[in-house]
């Protein structure tokens, strides 16, 4: 059977959920290999938590000119990757690094790209949502080694044990490569809820909130939930676009999705109408959000949150 590479999601050997997403869906195409580009000694960590979902390989490319440099090199790593294992397909995870890596890697092994997939079958065939949900599109890359990047929660991942054989892999790196350095970075600086895309809650709030978040961050933490926002929010000022659910922001698809003061536009829905169970708190009845929820609150978020928060808390 063909080897799937993966390309780990990970900051500092700390592995995302993704990733698990990303094996789940290898399987179907193959045997799972997982690449990690870091730090060496956080390999046999990493590849105690792939080894979990299905990865039988796990290639360590540790090299400082790899980790010190954007993302250039990493594309020339799984270039010779993908030369010396000539795997059924590459899959990497679509965040903004991600799709920039299996963009040049594409054009370096002259092969078809598909981004964005929120599903990948056995016959490599995927699916795209495009247009904010409006449109399905299934694809299949017709030439060279499929380089597939998939949206984060478009799988459940599923438990299988891997054999997770750890290898060292030594890429070079050319000078074109090097043309952009990292000079400093530095890890943000935690709120103590969980990743907005990962996590199994969502509370977010809209242009209804007025700016004061503190119903919506009540109500997240009674629920231990990561909190999002509209965009409306976010062009406001009141809260970082890292918090943006949307078609230009992030897609998240919770077991619980909360939003407090949005309207429902279809550009909001296009990142978060995938979520299990959706519940809408709005002081309009009529807000296109109530079409889609489970449940719906016709309120003010102001008093319904917080009373909700306390109820949480209570149990
Ligand atoms: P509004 O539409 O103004 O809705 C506010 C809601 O709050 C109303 O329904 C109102 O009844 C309710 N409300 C007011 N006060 C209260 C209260 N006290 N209690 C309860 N309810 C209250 N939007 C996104 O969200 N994400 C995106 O990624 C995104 N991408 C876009 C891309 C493009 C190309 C374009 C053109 C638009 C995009 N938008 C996106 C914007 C989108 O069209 C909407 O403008 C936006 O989602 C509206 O945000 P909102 O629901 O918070 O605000």
């Amino acid at each position: 059977m063909s080897e799937v590479l993966v390309l780990i999601d990970h900051a500092d050997g700390e592995v995302k959920k993704p990733t698990y997403e990303l094996l789940t869906i290898a399987k179907r195409l193959g045997e799972p290999s997982a690449v990690f580009i870091g730090s060496g000694d956080h390999g046999a960590g990493v590849a105690e938590k792939v080894k979990k979902y299905g990865a039988e390989k796990v290639y360590v490319v540790d090299d400082a000119q790899i980790k010190g440099y954007l993302v250039a090199p990493k594309a020339e790593a799984l270039q010779q990757l993908v030369e010396k294992t000539s795997p059924a397909a590459v899959l990497i995870p679509s965040t903004i690094e991600g799709k920039e890596v299996a963009g040049r890697l594409a054009i370096k092994i002259g092969s078809g790209l598909i981004t964005d997939a929120v599903d990948v079958d056995g016959e490599g065939v995927t699916t795209q949502s495009v247009f904010a949900g409006s449109y399905t599109v299934t694809a299949k890359v017709t030439t060279g080694t499929p380089v597939i990047t998939v949206k984060p929660n478009s799988a459940t991942p599923e438990e299988a044990e891997g054999a997770a054989a750890v290898e060292e892999f030594a890429a070079t790196v050319s000078e074109s490569a090097k043309k952009a350095q990292i000079v400093a970075s530095q890890p943000r600086k935690s709120s103590g809820r969980p990743e907005l895309t990962e996590a199994a809650i969502v509370v977010a709030g809209g242009r209804g909130t007025g700016g004061d978040f503190e119903p919506v961050e009540k109500l997240a933490d009674s629920l231990g939930a990561a909190v999002g926002a509209s965009r409306a929010a976010v062009d406001s000022g009141w809260i970082a676009h890292s918090f943006q659910i949307g078609q230009t922001g992030k897609t998240v698809s919770p077991q619980l999705y909360v939003a407090a003061g949005i309207s429902g536009a279809i550009q909001h829905r296009a990142g978060m109408q995938t979520s299990k169970t959706i519940v809408a708190v709005n002081k309009d009845e009529e807000a296109p959000i109530f079409e889609l929820v489970d449940f719906g609150v016709v309120g003010d978020l102001k008093t319904v949150l917080p009373a909700a928060a306390d109820k949480v808390t209570e149990r």
